[in-house]
């Protein structure tokens, strides 16, 4: 057990909610105020009682626990609402990383306002973010799209969907689907780079990068790649980086055997470009 100073005693908490970010997998991942403010709470909100017990016993906070997950979200959401009302301060946790992210929250937060609950961020980890600051891919504007559908069909929607996004694209995966994702992945997106970022914070953290083709190939080989991870790909391109002249080409190119708007169909799908900007240049040179 660790000892730490707490700040705020109970009595000078505001009453409310609190949304604390945990650990993704190294126990000392926690800042400072949320161990504060998990010292102080009447109770802690968490998805599994039997997971946040050991990283609360560590930090020696003993709180009256409540499970609140998506199996039970809607019958324990008015529970805690009715606690908030009556002045209570409750925080919320989940089994990793910040609530809500990926994880159960979202109903809770929103029934908060129109009830007058006031609502704290205690700020911390999180996969995304972890994974994103360490990928080596752009960072500037990235999209996260939580986890892909569990089959092909649907992943390859997604991943449709997102094509012309020009930013870092970020999912969280399973070991059991990752293979499938980056198959689907190269059928829909091309041989992007991406980074596959895993187990962080833990003994094995591990980012793995390359083409998809490459990452397919070393996954691949092994018989299951264990541990949580995050897939990371790179956005489309713009058409700046492409080069005018260079798009130019390919619509001359495509325009010696298709109509326009079908050379604009084939440089776009050749280029991930939206087709809208690629019409504009075939517009203005007269291709
Ligand atoms: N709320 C969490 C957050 O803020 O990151 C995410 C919860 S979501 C249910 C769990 C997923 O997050 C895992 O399946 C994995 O994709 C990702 N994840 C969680 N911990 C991770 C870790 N240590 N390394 C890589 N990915 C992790």
């Amino acid at each position: 057990m660790l000892e730490f100073e707490h700040q705020k005693t109970p009595s000078t908490l505001p009453q409310g909610l609190y949304i604390v970010s945990t650990p993704l997998g190294n126990k000392r991942d926690i800042t400072l105020r949320a161990l504060d403010i998990l010292s102080a709470v009447d109770c802690i909100a968490c998805e599994d009682t039997r997971h946040s017990a050991p990283l609360l016993q560590y930090y020696g906070i003993k709180k009256p626990l409540i499970s609140y997950h998506d199996h039970n979200a809607a019958s324990k959401r008015p529970v805690l609402l009715e606690k908030l009302q009556q002045g209570a301060r409750v925080a919320l946790i989940s089994d990793a990383g910040t609530p809500l992210i990926a994880d159960p929250g979202y109903k809770l937060v929103a029934a908060c306002a129109p009830l007058g609950i006031t609502v704290f961020t205690i700020p911390g980890c999180s996969a995304v973010i972890a994974a994103l600051s360490i990928a080596g891919l752009p960072t500037d504007k990235f999209c996260f799209l939580g986890f892909l559908p569990p089959k092909t069909a649907g992943r390859r929607t997604a991943l449709e969907a997102a094509k012309h996004y020009q930013m870092t694209l970020a999912f969280y995966e399973t070991p059991q689907r990752i293979v499938e994702t980056l198959e689907d992945v190269a059928a829909v997106l091309g041989n992007r780079q991406v980074a596959l970022a895993r187990e962080l914070t833990k003994l094995y953290e591990q980012v793995i990068r390359g083409t998809v083709a490459e990452v397919l190939a070393l996954v691949g080989a092994q018989a299951v790649l264990k541990g949580e991870m995050v897939l990371l790909i790179s956005g489309a391109e713009d058409a700046q980086s492409y080069g005018e002249a260079a798009l130019l080409e390919m619509l001359k190119k495509a325009r010696e055997t298709q109509s326009v708007k079908e050379a604009v169909a084939t440089v776009s799908g050749a280029t991930g470009l939206p087709r809208k900007e690629i019409y504009q240049l075939a517009l203005r040179e007269g291709v």
